[in-house]
């Protein structure tokens, strides 16, 4: 047991003492931690890169840092990891052996198993949460007692890939690795969203971004290369994407969006500015884990991302044009059709108290991906269709964020009603449990899950009843009484 701390997240948005603060080094130990609070609540800190408060706790956290092993197969085909061990490092440790992940996401900060528990993915592949072929979980039996089981199959296994932490502690997981290979990439601008999509067959790995107040679609192509070898001007590519975007996109955006708070600078930055500095057509060869990551972490955001499938994309996409550009300027006349549904599902009068209190200042990343097989991770195709979904992200870099979060709960509740969404178990996320129960056909079966993990619901905090277990925290307030 060690000192407590106030704990605060990446995005400084989450911050709270908890009354006892852990930091084992090994699975008895963690049962000892179980054991103590089985009548209090327990949650696990990761590298604390989520924005809602997952990790919160009253009573007791644990920090899994100490459990950072990793373990090659024999065959090479898997790899067994420590919960508390980073991307980064478990990156590395493959790479010297020719070896890498199928799927990561942008930056590689993140534990391996915070990122699992809450659906990080990239784009084109499925998340991380899909891949997870087994894990080793400290929870409760049916008496309460601490005990530590294997999750290796069924559907356990799929309740426990993308969990949010609600069926106890991961311990140690078993990911699949692949062959290290390299992405080929370039950045083009296309004229609109079709144009964007069907690009997707040539460059399965491409991310696309919707540029606010250009409304002009960047999309960065992405492919396997044919061969492992680096392009030439690969490292002064790394070196132009960290100064030029990393850094001076940044600065430009904290300068004209934060600092001076100038709509019009705003819109300088994205119809001129950063035009002129993208070289469409440069294109690059690396290594998969540079090409793919990005030092996206220098600068403390705040982000929200939303998940439609694809027939719905274009809707999505639509509606949001539609509300920060009215955010942006109140005179703005969005389409008729926007308008039309925003006022059939009543809420005309919220639109109107969005319209001019915000000026969205960061480009609008989309990226796909594939159907997880999983209950819970945001592509989960778990008794639905198998589609691809979109991601959506929405991003604040001024503060204070009042102004920010109160367009994106309002697109976030608007598009929850007309569209089927889904918010990112990691991120900013304002809508309720009922609104999921309405977008993943699993939920209560992952809840029956984790009530046979955690009987007493020594896992569940403020953010897991409000946002996932819901209605089964009704259910039990009805029983009790
Ligand atoms: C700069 C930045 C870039 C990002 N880029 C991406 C991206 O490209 N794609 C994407 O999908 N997401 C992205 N994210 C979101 C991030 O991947 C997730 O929020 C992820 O969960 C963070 O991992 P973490 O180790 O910090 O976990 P934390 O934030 O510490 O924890 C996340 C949740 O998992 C639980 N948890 C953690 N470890 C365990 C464990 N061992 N057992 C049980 N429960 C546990 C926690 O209690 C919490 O509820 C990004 C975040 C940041 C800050």
């Amino acid at each position: 047991m060690r000192a407590v701390d106030a704990i605060s997240n990446f995005g400084r948005n989450i911050s709270f003492v908890p009354r006892r603060s852990y930091r084992p080094c090994g699975e008895e130990e963690v049962l000892r931690i179980l054991e103590t609070h089985r009548d209090g609540t327990v949650r696990v800190l990761g590298a604390g890169h989520s924005w809602n408060p997952g990790i919160e706790s009253s009573d007791a956290l644990v920090d899994l840092r100490h459990l950072r092993h990793m373990r090659v197969d024999g065959d090479r085909k898997r790899v067994t990891v420590g919960a508390g061990c980073r991307i980064g490092a478990l990156l590395k440790h493959l790479s010297k052996r020719g070896l890498t992940l199928p799927s990561i996401g942008l930056i590689d900060r993140q534990t391996v198993a915070g990122a699992v528990a809450t659906g990080t993915h990239g784009s084109g592949r499925h998340s991380m949460s899909h891949y997870v072929e087994s894990m080793r979980i400290a929870c409760y039996d049916a008496d309460g007692r601490a005990e530590v089981r294997t999750v290796d199959s069924g559907r356990a296994l799929r309740a426990a890939r993308c969990s949010v932490g609600a069926m106890g502690v991961v311990l140690e997981l078993t990911l699949p690795c692949v062959p290290q290979y390299y992405v080929r990439e370039r950045c083009v601008w296309r004229p609109d969203l079709e144009a964007v999509l069907e690009g997707e067959a040539g460059s399965p790995l491409q991310q696309f971004y919707l540029m606010p107040h250009a409304w002009t679609w960047l999309v960065h192509e992405r492919s396997v290369a044919g061969e492992n070898r680096r392009t030439g001007g690969a490292a002064i590519y790394r070196v132009y994407w960290l100064a030029g975007i990393d850094l001076l996109l940044h600065l430009c955006v904290k300068f004209s969006a934060s600092l001076m708070r100038s709509r019009r600078l705003v819109h300088l930055l994205y119809r001129r500015l950063l035009p002129a500095f993208l070289f469409p057509r440069w294109r690059v060869t690396d290594r998969s884990d540079r090409q793919l990551t990005m030092r996206h972490e220098l600068f403390r955001h705040l982000e929200m991302e939303l998940f439609v499938p694809r027939e719905q994309l274009g809707a999505a996409l639509d509606t949001v044009k539609a509300v920060l550009g009215a955010a942006d300027d109140v005179g703005h006349i969005e389409p008729v059709h926007v308008r039309e549904r925003i006022e059939g599902i009543g809420m005309a009068s919220e639109f109107g108290r969005v319209r001019g209190s915000y000026t969205h200042h960061y480009p609008i990343c989309v990226r796909r991906v594939r159907p997880d097989d999983t209950l819970l991770s945001m592509s989960s195709c778990s008794g639905m269709p198998e589609r691809d979904w979109y991601a959506i992200s929405l991003i604040t870099l001024s503060e204070p964020r009042e102004p920010f979060e109160r367009v994106a709960r309002f697109l976030a509740e608007a598009l929850a009603e007309f569209l089927e969404v889904r918010l990112h178990w990691g991120k900013w996320f304002p809508l309720e449990a009922t609104h999921m129960e309405r977008s993943y056909s699993a939920l209560s079966e992952f809840r029956r899950i984790c009530e046979a993990f955690d009987p007493k619901g020594v896992f569940r905090n403020r953010f897991l009843r409000h946002a996932v277990l819901g209605a089964q925290e009704r259910i039990r307030a009805w029983t009790c009484t």
